[in-house]
């Protein structure tokens, strides 16, 4: 895997900044945001550093469905029942503010009014 020697994400994806952790296999790491957005709010992250969803290149490409894939069982395991809203920032205008590709679960309550 490529990672960035000071991306807060691929420091977190090395060990060196501790996670909770709720899923991990080769292709990704799912853990629990640190200031959560809703009563559950897990991040997926792609085992490769690139800063945004528009530099998916072709392997990127392969790696984000792999993570899309697993959602449902990522969201299984932080405790959702009910359904929940997958949201990825993509720039400045989204609020993007860790420029490692990542993609938001939120859920464990009805998310109607909640926009992250
Ligand atoms: P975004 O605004 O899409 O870039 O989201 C970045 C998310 O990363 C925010 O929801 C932060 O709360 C979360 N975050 C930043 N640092 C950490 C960390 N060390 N552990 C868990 N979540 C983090």
């Amino acid at each position: 895997m490529s990672l960035d020697e000071n991306c807060i994400f691929c420091k977190i994806l090395r060990g060196e900044i501790p996670s909770d952790k709720v899923y991990e296999d080769g292709d990704m790491l799912a853990f629990r945001d640190i200031h959560p957005q809703a009563k559950v709010h897990v991040l997926c992250v792609p085992k490769s550093h690139f800063s945004y969803l528009s530099e998916m290149g072709e392997k990127e490409r392969g790696l984000v469905g792999k993570c899309m894939a697993k959602l449902p069982e990522i969201a299984r395991l932080a405790g959702i029942e009910n359904g929940y809203r997958v949201i990825i920032n993509q720039g400045e205008d989204a609020g993007q503010t860790v420029f490692h590709l990542h993609i938001h679960i939120l859920g464990g309550q009805n998310m109607g009014e909640n926009l992250l």
